[in-house]
């Protein structure tokens, strides 16, 4: 028997043993993949300058 893979979790650097019994590997849990996940996300949805048409109505004609 061999011994088991270990890896440190990237978050909070807990042991994560690398197999089956892990499903968030190389994360010790979903709390800390959600974390990392949630850490790029938050890059990819910032867009500048998006425009809100909700309450353009009254001065936005010049703008166009
Ligand atoms: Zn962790």
């Amino acid at each position: 028997m061999s011994k088991p893979t270990v890896v440190p979790c990237p978050q909070c650097k807990a042991e994560v043993v690398w197999n089956e019994d892990s499903p968030f590997r190389p994360f010790c849990s979903k709390q800390c993949q959600m974390i990392d996940f949630g850490e790029w996300a938050d890059e990819e949805n910032t867009i500048p300058g998006a425009p809100d048409m909700s309450d353009s109505d009254g001065w936005s004609e010049d703008n166009y």
